[in-house]
C-alpha cells in the first residue's frame, strides 16, 4: 500500500517537472504567475525561492501592475512571477531578511481592521473550530458574526495577543513588500448585505490608507468568493485591480479585476511547490470537491 502510494507520488512528481517545463514555456508563455501564500516559515520562503529565482523572473507587484495598467508586457522578463501574502499573518513580520536575501519583493494583502490590534483572524478561534470553519463560510455574514459571538468569539475583542502585524512591523516589511487590502476582517463577501460588502471593501482602503500613509490600489478576495457586485464595488472605491484564488496566468489583456493565481502550501516542499506551479494540483483538489459535491446531491435526490 505505502509502495503504491510512494510510486505515485513519485510518478506525480516526475509529470510534475516536466509539466513544470511545459507549463513555464507554453501555457505561461509572455503571461505572469501570480503565487499566493499565507504564512510561511522564513526557512521554507528560503528553499522555495531558491526554486523560484531560478525558473522565473520574481519581479515587484508594482512594476506587473505598471505594465498590466499600460496593457503592455514588452517590459516583462520572460516567466515573470509575483509573490503575494494573504491575511497580514503575524508571522509575516519575520520574512524581511529571507525577501531581502533573494532580492525579490512580494505584496501583502492586510485585513485594515485586524492589523496593528490583538483581535483574532475568525477562523483560528476556538468558536470557529467548534463550529467548523466551513460550515460557518455557508452562512450569511450576520449569521456567521452571530454563531461566533454565541461560542465567544467577537472580532472587536482583544484576544490578548497579535494574530496580525503591528504598525512597527508594517514598515520595517516595507523594505520588501508592498501592500493591498484584504477587507476589514475578513468576511465572506459573497455572504454579506449590500452595506457590509461595501463596508468591507471601502472602508480598508481608508484605513489602511491612513495608517501606511499611501494609496491602496490593490484587492484580494477573502477565500476568493466574488460576484458582479464586489467587483462593481471595488471599481467604485478607486481600487484599480482584484484578485482573485481562481488558477491560472494573467496575461496583457487579462481583467485587472479578476488576477488568477497558482496557491503555493505555506509548507510545501520543493516537490510539492512545483507540483502547485504547474496549476495541477489546485485544479485536482477541486475536482475532488466538485466530485464529492455531486455525490452528495446525488445522495439528496436518492433520499
Ligand atoms: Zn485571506
Amino acid at each position: 500500500m505505502h509502495q503504491r502510494m510512494l510510486k505515485n507520488a513519485i510518478g506525480f512528481l516526475v509529470l510534475a517537472s516536466g509539466l513544470g517545463w511545459l507549463i513555464r514555456n507554453i501555457a505561461a508563455r509572455g503571461k505572469v504567475s501570480i503565487l499566493v501564500y499565507h504564512d510561511p516559515k522564513p526557512e521554507v520562503l528560503h528553499r522555495h525561492l531558491q526554486h523560484l529565482n531560478r525558473a522565473y523572473n520574481i519581479i515587484p507587484p508594482s512594476r506587473y501592475f505598471e505594465a498590466l495598467k499600460a496593457k503592455d508586457f514588452s517590459t516583462l522578463p520572460p516567466r515573470s512571477l509575483v509573490m503575494t501574502f494573504d491575511d497580514g499573518h503575524v508571522g509575516n513580520a519575520a520574512l524581511v531578511q529571507v525577501m531581502h536575501a533573494h532580492g525579490v519583493k512580494g505584496l501583502i494583502y492586510l485585513c485594515s481592521h485586524i492589523v496593528d490590534t490583538q483581535r483574532g483572524f475568525w477562523w483560528q478561534s476556538a468558536a470557529a473550530k467548534n463550529l467548523g470553519i466551513s460550515e460557518l463560510k455557508k452562512l450569511t455574514d450576520a449569521d456567521r458574526l452571530a454563531k461566533l459571538a454565541e461560542y465567544g468569539f467577537e472580532r472587536d475583542a482583544d484576544q490578548g495577543t497579535a494574530a496580525a502585524v503591528s504598525l512597527s512591523q508594517i514598515k520595517s516589511l516595507s523594505q520588501v513588500f508592498e501592500f493591498g487590502s484584504h477587507t476589514c476582517y475578513h468576511p465572506i463577501l459573497t455572504q454579506c448585505n449590500d452595506a457590509a460588502c461595501d463596508e468591507e471593501i471601502a472602508a480598508s482602503k481608508r484605513k489602511l490608507e491612513s495608517l501606511l500613509n499611501q494609496p491602496v490600489l490593490h484587492f484580494a478576495f477573502p477565500n476568493g468568493n466574488y460576484g458582479q457586485r464586489e467587483i462593481a464595488m471595488i471599481k467604485a472605491a478607486g481600487y484599480e485591480t482584484a484578485r482573485t484564488i481562481d488558477v491560472g496566468w494573467n496575461g496583457a489583456l487579462t481583467d485587472p479585476f479578476h488576477l488568477k493565481v497558482l496557491e503555493a502550501a505555506d509548507d510545501a516542499t520543493v516537490w510539492w511547490l512545483r507540483a502547485q506551479l504547474t496549476g495541477a494540483t489546485t485544479l485536482f483538489k477541486n475536482a475532488v470537491r466538485y466530485r464529492r459535491i455531486s455525490l452528495a446531491l446525488q445522495q439528496g435526490d436518492n433520499a
